[in-house]
């Protein structure tokens, strides 16, 4: 069952945050698209298994509830992993199918990845996924077609978009929080966290910044967030992210090693200090919660004066 959690405690306090994991492997990852082939990933050695367990421990032993966006070639190959996930209770939506990003196809190959994503989670784990985040946060101004073709495969929620300039991915023209994308679906895309600082947006919702950068950082971000905008952030990691011992990639550029390899050992530690001093919950129930906040300024704006 992947009943909803909410620990009592955040009932009336604090703003729960969205917490989520991109299920994929240390060979997926956009960094090495370039000396790994896809059709090389079954001859790797899996991590998943070990590191997705240790995070689900991790999970509990900090009471929190999170979003497991996994690649539909993972949960082919994860069937009990991914029933321990839902049964722990946590949710599982899609990562997509093979980690390609959006904006390097078009709608006809997008609406196949997704749905072969689906199909592949909800056979895996018995419950067929209503969000779904892009590899990479490759939704952006080039791909209007990506929300339509989410609200076309019932979706309910996408956090797809990175309101930021990155070397590799960003739309820096979107809102910085939970929007409707399109006037005739009720679609919420809930954008990966961005603070303000001398006026310009600045990534802080996780992945290579939280785990490069001081925490003083990620806590000043959410903080900010949560306390400024009075309005929930977004965080995500990987599971390799907690794993020094996995694999290294030779071939690489310097920058890719750099960024993948960094303060690998000082995740686990850097993560419980996180899990302690804000809350999380999963990224439906924080759609949920955005859909009537939303609902609530449409009605208070169109309210008689
Ligand atoms: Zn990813």
């Amino acid at each position: 069952m992947n009943a909803v959690t909410f620990p009592e405690r955040h009932a009336s306090g604090p703003i729960v945050n969205g917490l989520s994991v991109d299920v994929e492997d240390w060979f997926q990852v956009g960094a090495f698209e370039d000396v790994i082939e896809r059709g090389d990933w079954d001859g790797l050695a899996d991590r998943i298994d070990r590191n997705v367990r240790e995070i689900l421990d991790l999970f509990d032993e900090l009471e929190a509830s999170a979003t497991f966006f996994t690649l539909g070639w993972v949960a082919r190959r994860h069937g009990p992993l991914l029933r321990e996930v839902a049964a722990r209770g946590h949710e599982i939506a899609s990562h997509g199918w093979d980690h390609r990003r959006v904006f390097t196809m078009g709608r006809a190959d997008f609406a196949e990845d997704i749905a072969k994503a689906s199909k592949a989670i909800e056979d895996a784990s018995g419950v067929r996924p209503t969000g779904y985040r892009a590899p990479s946060f490759s939704i952006d101004q080039r791909t209007p077609w990506a929300f339509m073709e989410l609200a076309e495969q019932g979706y309910a929620y996408s956090s797809s978009v990175a309101p930021v300039s990155h070397d590799h991915y960003g739309w820096p023209e979107a809102p910085r929080f939970a929007f409707r994308p399109l006037p005739w679906s009720p679609l919420l895309e809930m954008p990966v966290t961005t603070a303000l600082f001398a006026g310009k947006r600045l990534a802080a919702g996780g992945g290579g910044f939280f785990r490069v950068l001081p925490y003083a950082f990620s806590r000043w971000a959410i903080r900010q967030v949560n306390r400024r905008d009075a309005r929930p952030a977004v965080f995500y990691f990987h599971p390799w992210e907690i794993d020094p011992g996995q694999p290294r990639v030779a071939g690489a550029a310097l920058k890719s090693r750099l960024r993948h390899y960094t303060n690998l050992e000082r995740m686990a530690p850097k993560l419980r200090q996180l899990l302690r001093e804000f809350a999380w919950g999963r990224m439906d129930l924080l759609a949920y919660r955005e859909a009537v906040r939303s609902e609530a300024e449409a009605a208070s704006a169109g309210a008689p004066v």
